[in-house]
């Protein structure tokens, strides 16, 4: 017989790294926007894997993409190159600015690749290798690798792990008048900044911030990096979060969304900052990856691209997004005092409360809805592309719920 879900908790509390505050609850299958624990308990998911599963889970044409190419190849490492490879750097440049891709793993690993690309564009194509300060801002998530995580705004994060990489400098997010300060010296390699900073608390930045961005950074040769690892493939409404501002990046960092949550990274730069990363005449590879650009991954990735553009999602995230915006408006109205207020973008939408998150989404966790929290204050709701409406209605019903009883105005 299977193990209980009380059995499979007692053996992960001897078994794994005690890193995480996981909710208490052991996940065993999924269909769509629900799932159920070992016991067989429904949840509904308004997680997705914290905005990775687009297409819920186990979407019947992706299963069927993935399982096919499972079939046919899975790894070959890059000795070669290989068919979905080739087909997903071309599917990711035909629907963006840029004109070259290099496939890894995760989001962290595409941000330390992005770092590697300007520190050496600026030494070797640019010829300006005293420039090597990064550029970040506060209250920013770039990952968990040494150098992600130092670029990462959040001081939280980097308890115990010092010395860091460096040199980096932290601006606040939105702030114009800093990012001018800090980028007018020429020292920096490259400014990382989030479309929409996500972990942080669900931040939108100022209307005309990236634009402002923008020019500083052509103006002082930065180069621009946008972490679209949250943002990115269809989750705020259109195919990349920087979009809605009508400005590009000279570099741009995907992952969580890209492969429907098989694991897979991707950065996506110009032609120019592309040569930061290229082979020189009988020198070493600059960079690389065992698994990066592997069958599976980019098989994934483009089953999960064609869905998107064959099922019109983009309009779909967009008409969801309004429509869960609005109830958590409704809910900023109805419960003033506990609820502070409600913002992002598409899919990716979060509350601002006055009490404790971790309560909140442990109350509604037990009530069978599944949230996350962003930032220190905030409920995140990053629900599957394909949610229905039906859906939204209850997540926001269960914690409204949860925020009257738990938390006495
Ligand atoms: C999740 C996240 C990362 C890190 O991605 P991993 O795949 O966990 O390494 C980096 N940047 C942003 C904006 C993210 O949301």
């Amino acid at each position: 017989m299977d193990a209980t879900q009380a059995e499979l908790l007692a053996l992960a509390d001897q078994v794994l790294v005690k890193n995480y505050r996981s909710q208490q609850i052991v996940l065993d299958r999924g269909q769509g926007c629900e799932l159920w624990d070992a016991d067989g308990k429904r949840y509904l998911d308004m997680t997705a894997g914290i905005a990775v599963c687009g297409l819920g889970h186990c979407h019947p044409g992706f299963t069927a993409r993935v399982t096919e190419q499972l079939g046919k190849l899975v790894h070959v490492s890059n000795l070669y190159l290989n068919r979905q490879q080739i087909l997903a750097a071309q599917a990711i440049i035909e629907r963006s600015f840029a004109k070259r891709v290099f496939f890894c793993n995760s989001g962290a690993e595409a941000n330390e690749a992005a770092l590697k690309i300007a520190r050496r564009y600026q030494a070797i194509v640019a010829g300006a290798p005293e420039r090597t300060t990064v550029v970040s801002t506060l209250g920013s998530f770039h990952g968990r690798t040494i150098a992600s995580v130092s670029i990462t705004g959040e001081p939280k994060y980097h308890e115990g792990f010092g010395p860091l990489f460096g040199p980096v400098n932290l601006i606040p997010y939105g702030d114009l008048e800093a990012a001018t300060r800090a980028l007018e010296s020429r020292t920096a390699c490259c400014m990382i900044i989030e479309p929409i900073q996500a972990e942080g608390g669900i931040v939108v930045p100022p209307p005309g911030y990236l634009a402002g961005l923008r020019q500083l950074c052509s103006d002082t040769g930065t180069v621009l990096i946008f972490d679209e690892v949250q943002t990115g493939i269809g989750r705020t409404g259109k195919m990349f979060g920087h979009q809605h501002d009508n400005v590009f990046p000279d570099i741009m960092t995907l992952a969580k969304g890209l492969a429907g949550g098989i694991p897979i990274g991707a950065v996506a730069c110009t032609e120019q900052t592309a040569q930061g990363l290229a082979l020189q005449a009988g020198g070493p590879v600059p960079h690389g990856s065992t698994f990066g650009g592997n069958p599976l991954a980019c098989a994934a990735a483009l089953a999960m691209l064609d869905i998107i553009d064959k099922d019109r999602l983009l309009d779909r995230v967009t008409e969801s997004g309004n429509y869960l915006g609005g109830k958590l408006a409704e809910l900023v109205a109805e419960l003033p005092g506990r609820v502070v207020d409600a913002r992002g973008r598409g899919l990716l939408r979060g509350i601002a409360i006055a009490g404790s998150p971790l309560e909140v989404i442990t109350k509604c966790r037990e009530r069978g809805v599944l949230l996350s929290i962003a930032g220190s204050k905030v409920v995140r709701f990053a629900p599957p592309y394909i949610v229905e409406r039906h859906d939204l209605d209850e997540a926001v019903s269960v914690l409204r719920g949860v925020l009257v009883d738990a938390m006495p105005a």
